[in-house]
């Protein structure tokens, strides 16, 4: 059962940007100065082109060189103004999208860690991190460039306007001609990149995923030599991508290429009717070189305009797409109880019925009891619902119907933190970090001292084997380091589980893939361990579950027997068949 969902999101159009808004409170006071400079950067540099009229006016005057020069020195303290101001305006807005950037990929990844299990059955891990990385990256957009560039327009539009109403309104009117042309383009071709980009975005993730698994799998993809079919894949997965970014690229090209034919056709109109007032003298020739050179720094602003908008409607379909992880909250925790972490735990199993999908059953009716300190052998066929059992004690999936208790208080009465810190988890499937041994050992008790990880890795009887090793439990594992057998990874998770102290331990299958001699010797080292507490242990060798106080044989996702090791064998059913076809197995290997 899935214990999350999906939180409606409150807003409209504007609702995905919400999310930034927390973020955005937060640097406030550098936005506001990033908006100052920007404002302080555009207003400054918009007097140039009234110094050039100056210029050409006095030229036309032939007026003195001082007069001349004087206006020169001008021109260039504005430039320079105007350039500390740019600066300050890019290190403030550039800078505060950097650290939103930096908190929100921290924030997201947080809350990945406090989702369910059933979460990441559901979600391909590629995805997630494209959504932590290109997503992100679009979003980091909108921050940066974006809010700096919409106030750069804004600001110059409004201020050239200003000064070119100054010089002839009659003008000004014919330069904006084009304008509601211009946004009309600009509109509808946005509307329809907003498809095209979710639909880059996705394949993005896919094309991730897939990068994931096949690195993560190349030892299969070699062992099979599907090496040329994988690339084959991955080709086809690339050029789609290559077809949906150029979807993109070609509509934004089209924006700009039209805005530009339009601002073309505006500087037409604006010679044809200025030229003209210039010769009747209407205005001067400094004013409509001035009035030119604002009208040219409108362009801008208008192609950065189709610029900005394609930055925001990116992000907010990137953010639209990270939201909907964001949304998906945990169900809140009805907690009424305190789990007293220093005594022994009972278990009981009430009705339990589960499964992973609304109208699949994996567990049906299952009714246990498992006093404190005791141990429970778990055998059953693969997939008849053993490792679903022990996951459901482990809350990484939530019961059905029924419940299970932990001291007589239903499991969810206690927070997930407090129950999972009691049960010391060795799963099915053994997973180590790139890290040393040592470190992967202490993993859920970072601090814990080396003697205690010697001292369990005795226990796990993985010790000598490491001791072999040159650098010793200080050996990196994984992509940098070495790899381990099967046999000392699964000792490894079994070291990983019993340093904590746990009060439940649970091992799912964990000895499969070591020898019987030293399943022995490991099981020996565990009974004195067990004693203080209660131990569920899964396995298919009768030998690993022999000495448990009770054994339950789970078929097709019911108990079908309980009982202990001979009152099974008494039974004569499915437990007595295991035994007598492992019997025979073993003869069959002592004779070969
Ligand atoms: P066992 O441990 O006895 O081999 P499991 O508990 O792993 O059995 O599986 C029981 C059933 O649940 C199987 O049919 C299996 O396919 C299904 N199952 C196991 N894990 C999942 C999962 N994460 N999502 C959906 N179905 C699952």
């Amino acid at each position: 059962m899935q214990n999350f969902s999906l939180q409606k999101n409150k807003g409209k159009k504007i609702g995905e940007f919400n999310t930034l808004i927390p973020y955005l409170r937060k640097h406030k006071i550098a936005l506001l100065f990033g908006s100052i400079f920007t404002i302080f950067t555009n207003v400054i540099a918009l007097y140039s082109p009234l110094i050039l009229k100056q210029i050409i006016d006095f030229l036309q005057e032939k007026a003195s060189k001082e007069v001349i020069l004087e206006q020169v020195w001008i021109f260039l303290g504005i430039a320079f103004i105007s350039g500390v101001f740019k600066f300050a305006m890019r290190q403030t807005t550039v800078v505060v999208s950097r650290k939103i950037e930096f908190e929100f990929l921290n924030d997201y990844l947080k809350h990945l860690q406090s989702l369910p299990i059933s979460f990441f059955n559901k979600n391909r891990t590629g995805d997630l991190m494209a959504l932590g990385t290109n997503d992100l990256s679009s979003v980091r957009n909108v921050l940066g460039p974006g809010i700096m560039y919409t106030t750069n327009t804004l600001v110059t539009f409004c201020t050239a306007l200003y000064f070119m109403i100054g010089i002839s309104s009659t003008l000004t009117f014919f330069a904006l001609l084009p304008f509601p042309l211009m946004s009309i383009l600009t509109w509808s071709l946005i509307r329809v990149n907003h498809k095209n980009t979710a639909l880059k975005q996705e394949q993005f993730g896919r094309i991730n995923s897939t990068a994931q698994e096949n690195l993560s799998g190349i030892r299969v993809i070699k062992a099979y030599v599907q090496e040329a079919l994988e690339i084959q894949k991955f080709d086809k997965l690339s050029f789609d991508y290559l077809k949906k970014n150029m979807a993109v690229t070609i509509v934004s090209g089209g924006m700009h290429a039209g805005l530009a034919f339009l601002t073309a056709l505006g500087f037409c109109g604006i010679l044809w009717v200025g030229g003209k007032m210039v010769i009747t003298g209407e205005i001067t020739l400094g004013s409509f070189v001035a009035f030119n050179t604002y009208l040219t720094m409108l362009v801008w602003p208008m192609i950065a305009f189709g610029w900005v908008m394609n930055i925001f409607q990116q992000g907010y379909t990137s953010l639209g797409r990270i939201n909907k992880v964001l949304h998906t909250i945990p169900d809140e925790e009805n907690v009424t109880e305190k789990l007293d972490k220093n005594s022994p735990i009972d278990i009981e199993f009430k009705n339990v019925s589960f499964g992973y999908e609304p109208n699949e059953t994996v567990l049906q009716n299952i009714n246990l009891k498992l006093p404190a300190g005791t141990s429970l052998g778990i055998v059953g066929k693969i997939g008849s619902g053993k490792t679903s059992l022990v996951n459901l004690l482990s809350r990484l999936y939530e019961v059905g119907e029924g419940e299970i208790l932990l001291n007589g208080k239903n499991i969810q009465s206690y927070t997930l933190k407090d129950v999972r810190e009691i049960i010391g988890c060795v799963l099915q499937e053994t997973f180590l970090f790139s890290d040393s041994i040592a470190n992967n050992i202490r993993f859920g008790v970072p601090d814990e001292q080396m003697d205690k990880v010697l001292e369990t890795a005795e226990l796990s009887q993985l010790k000598e084997n490491i001791d072999e090793f040159p650098m010793k439990f200080e050996t990196i594992l994984g992509e940098r380091g070495i790899t381990l057998s099967g046999g000392q990874k699964q000792r490894t998770a079994i070291a990983r589980a019993l340093i904590k102290q746990p009060k439940v331990l649970i091992l799912d299958d964990s000895l499969s893939a070591v020898d019987t001699q030293t399943e022995d010797e490991i099981l020996k080292g565990l009974k004195k361990v067990m004693e203080s507490r209660t131990t569920l242990i899964v396995a298919h060798r009768i030998s690993t579950v022999q000495n448990c106080d009770k054994i339950i044989v789970i078929e097709e996702g019911k108990i079908s027997e309980e009982g202990t090791h001979e009152e099974l064998l008494n039974l004569g059913g499915t437990y007595f068949e295991f035994h007598e076809r492992q019997l025979l197995q073993e003869e069959l290997v002592e004779t070969e």
